[in-house]
């Protein structure tokens, strides 16, 4: 297999960092860019061109000319270049680490955990071999034998969020690739530099030219590829207003759609529950990331006598946590992604407060020493929280804890269920009965039973249900595959 050399990827703060397509760093056609800062200090890393139509039709372009070639090579090989690319990532990952540390803002033990997750998305995607299998069965009828077998598509299309800028990219492009597609990546245009170094090490790996393109921008390039006549397929993670318009967009110009959305998960507490553990696994869902997760927990909803332990004990945890620069050693939690997001955030705590929720912990007007330019918001934890308000209905993503006190189990399902959101929801109980019955009728896809963050892994799916989710195929694992396949059936007779 031919490889191609690397060239310079990254921008330079005055120069707007470049799209990758056709195996080449080349200049967006844009005239205007956005600038990305380190959330922490404010200083520019780099500009982000918005890309156009050109661009995006020239980045397809590339993906459809090599997607021949490609389908062509055998899986096996296919899986080659990324067991190269897992090598690499693993050497590189602390250097990897420290620099989306400084453009995301959350501290390196965060950003190392969010690359590990990114390479078990790769190391299984090397299974493709094995993965893409289709199925046979001899005499269907006598003498007639059935097969299936999976095909790639074509050319796929990934939009990407803010919040896991290497991670989530991995859950879409690998299985793409590995299964014979080509590729084209939108990634977030307020944190994108680290990626860029992992398209550098992809190629170092042996991709080659036009089975991966990058293209940087916002909406208007985004509304370009997903509608592109040469695009089969578009795989989505954001905010369920935009994953929705995605949805509908992209399945009304005939593609395949798989459109990840926002949360707002609840977090259960029965008065059985051991209270260490569920007061660590709370306080680390809720204000890691500062909040900016889409499987951060926000609302504890604690049964019975359970609610004043467990409002005591958060709160205190809250009060605990060391605020401050992603890099420091001692950080917690890190600033939110930039002072646009500081505002929304507190506009939240604000009109909770209005609305009737307590202050109990305000995180309003936060600062860090010798860090003036910072984005910061201080952990809050806020009481008496009712989907009514919205702080108790809409998706905060900052550090923002909000307590509801009900009387059973049934009152704290009914209360998930008034919130439109269903990505993920957790219970804490010593109770196998409970448990099960929380499990039967909870009605959302990601569930954690003594875990604060069910975050599932590779070879599982990753995505939520009701706003949480718009399409049938998740991301990751089995549903990954089947999402860049077609599975043709075959009957023969000889
Ligand atoms: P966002 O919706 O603002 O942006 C996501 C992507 O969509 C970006 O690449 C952006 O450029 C693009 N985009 C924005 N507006 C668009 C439009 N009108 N048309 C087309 N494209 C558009 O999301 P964000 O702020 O970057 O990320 C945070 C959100 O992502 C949160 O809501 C979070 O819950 C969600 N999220 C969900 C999951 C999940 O697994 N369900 C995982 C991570 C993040």
């Amino acid at each position: 297999m031919e490889q191609s050399t690397p060239s310079v990827s990254a921008g330079t703060s005055d120069a707007p960092i470049r799209n990758f397509i056709g195996g080449e760093w080349v200049p967006a056609s844009a005239t205007d860019a956005l600038e990305i800062t380190d959330p922490g200090t404010g200083e520019v890393l780099g500009h982000v061109p918005l890309s156009r139509t050109g661009d995006a039709d020239a980045a397809v372009q590339a993906a459809a000319d090599a997607w021949p070639a490609w389908r062509a090579t055998p899986p096996v090989e296919r899986a080659r270049v990324l067991f190269r690319l897992k090598g690499l990532l693993e050497e590189k990952k602390h250097e990897l680490a420290r620099d989306l540390s400084r453009e995301h803002g959350k501290n390196v033990k965060e950003t190392l955990g969010e690359i590990q997750r990114g390479i078990e998305n790769v190391e299984h995607a090397c299974g493709i071999p094995t993965l893409m299998m289709g199925d046979t069965l001899e005499d269907v009828a006598s003498g007639i034998d059935c097969e299936t077998v999976r095909q790639p598509l074509g050319v796929f299309v990934g939009i990407t969020p803010y919040n896991f800028p290497v991670m989530i990219p991995l859950w879409f492009w690998p299985y793409a690739v590995a299964t014979g597609n080509t590729f084209v990546l939108k990634p977030s245009e307020q944190d994108p530099l680290t990626h860029q170094k992992i398209v550098d090490l992809a190629v170092e790996a042996g991709l080659p030219p036009g089975v991966l393109n990058v293209v940087h921008g916002d909406k208007d390039v985004t509304t370009s590829l997903i509608q592109h006549p040469l695009v089969k397929g578009v795989s989505f993670v954001g905010s369920s207003a935009i994953a929705r318009i995605i949805y509908q967009t992209a399945g009304a110009a005939g593609k395949r759609v798989q459109a990840l959305g926002g949360a707002k998960n609840h977090m259960i507490v029965l008065p059985d529950a051991d209270l260490d553990l569920t007061t660590e696994a709370i306080v680390g869902s809720v204000y890691g990331s500062a909040g900016q997760r889409c499987l951060a927990g926000t609302q504890i909803v604690g049964i019975g006598e359970a609610y004043e332990r467990i409002k005591d004990r958060v709160t205190a945890g809250a009060r605990s946590l060391k605020v401050g620069y992603g890099l420091a050693e001692d950080t917690f939690m890190g600033p939110v992604i930039s002072g646009s997001h500081r505002d929304r955030v507190v506009d939240f705590i604000d009109a909770g407060e209005r609305e009737g929720a307590r202050v109990l912990v305000d995180g309003r007007g936060f600062t860090v020493d010798g860090y003036p330019h910072g984005h910061w918001v201080g952990p809050t934890v806020l009481d008496e929280v009712d989907p009514a308000m919205s702080v108790g209905r809409e998706e905060i993503f900052g550090p923002v804890a909000g307590l509801t006190a009900v009387g059973s189990l049934d009152e704290a399902v009914d209360l998930m269920h008034r919130v439109e959101y269903g990505n993920a929801t957790s219970i804490f109980t010593t109770s196998g009965r409970a448990a099960r019955e929380f499990r039967y009728r909870a009605g959302i896809n990601m569930m954690g039973i003594n875990i604060g963050v069910a975050a599932p892994m590779a070879f599982f799916p990753f995505g939520g249900s009701r706003a949480s989710f718009f399409g049938d195929l998740r991301a990751q694992g089995r549903d990954g595959v089947a999402f860049y396949t077609d599975q043709r059936v075959v009957i023969s007779r000889w």
